[in-house]
């Protein structure tokens, strides 16, 4: 359907905007993703005036065209320098082994996607250092900059995610805003532990498992931890309550590690 005006675009109102105090604290939805520069205009940027400010982005996988692209991340970068920010793109190293394990790794694969001072206006920050945060009685290690940033913004793109469902911004600090052994501790968590005593051998988790990591037939259950993702499901299938996590949901943790990540700070958000 062709949009009328600008505020349709943006699928918000001035009214919203002017009229609501915890303006920074509300979910905004784009319809047209090249308008969240000019719609950063609905945010109340001036507080960010004079800060460092860290945009969270995933800089792309190799050979995966799926990333926020550069071009945007510049206007984006651009809207933050008008309300006299100090930004600077900001992402950590993975657990996995690949283009984005070490901080040398990422640093190229982002160059080669377009991540240059020279093409967004910013520097470009890889780490993997963090600082133990404790929420829910679990320890998150936030990485460095996001920790000590009083002001941060967080660029995600979208997508369907085989262990959280949905991956967006939580997923984004989740995941991606914390150290590799923070990383690890999660995937770690949520994968099954198998009692014996109360299966009944049916046989639905080998159904649901989409990694083929469990074989059941009449008398035994087996379970290849190689294969294993840690995505919860057959968990949360098993009829018969013989599966639990090792400590708890991954989609939880990712929940309380964003938490860790953005406590405390003024944040706006766009996904
Ligand atoms: S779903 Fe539960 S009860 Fe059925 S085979 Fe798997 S672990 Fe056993
Ligand atoms: S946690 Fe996911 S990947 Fe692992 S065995 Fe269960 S269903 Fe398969």
């Amino acid at each position: 359907m062709k949009k009328s005006n600008r505020a349709d675009r943006l699928a918000v109102s001035k009214t919203q905007k002017m009229g609501e105090k915890n303006w920074m604290n509300k979910v905004v939805f784009f319809t047209d993703i090249a308008k969240l520069p000019d719609g950063l205009s609905y945010f109340s940027l001036e507080s960010f005036a004079g800060k460092k400010v860290p945009v969270k982005l995933h800089m792309g996988e190799e050979n995966n065209p799926y990333f926020v692209k550069p071009e945007l991340v510049k206007d984006v970068v651009k809207q933050l320098k008008k309300a006299h920010a100090n930004p600077f793109l900001f992402d950590t190293t993975v657990a996995y082994h690949g283009s984005r394990y070490t901080k040398a790794e990422y640093q190229n694969l982002a160059q080669l996607h377009g991540f240059t001072r020279k093409k967004v206006g910013c520097d470009v920050i890889i780490d993997d250092t963090g600082v133990p945060t404790i929420v829910e009685g679990r320890t998150y290690e936030v990485a460095d900059h996001l920790k000590h940033a009083t002001h941060i913004f967080a660029l995600s793109h979208v997508k369907g995610h085989i262990q959280s469902g949905m991956g967006g911004a939580i997923k984004n600090f989740g995941m991606g805003g914390v150290t590799k052994e923070t990383k690890i501790k999660i995937h770690d968590s949520s994968y099954p532990v198998y009692q014996k005593d109360a299966c009944t051998y049916c046989g639905v988790c080998a159904e649901v498992c989409p990694f083929d990591a469990i074989k059941v037939d009449e008398e035994s259950w087996e379970y290849n931890e190689q294969k294993c993702f840690g995505c919860g499901a057959c968990v949360d299938a098993c009829p018969s309550k013989a599966l639990s996590f090792q400590d708890a949901d991954l989609q939880f943790l990712l929940a309380c590690s964003a938490k860790a990540c953005v406590q405390r700070k003024n944040r706006a958000v766009s996904e």
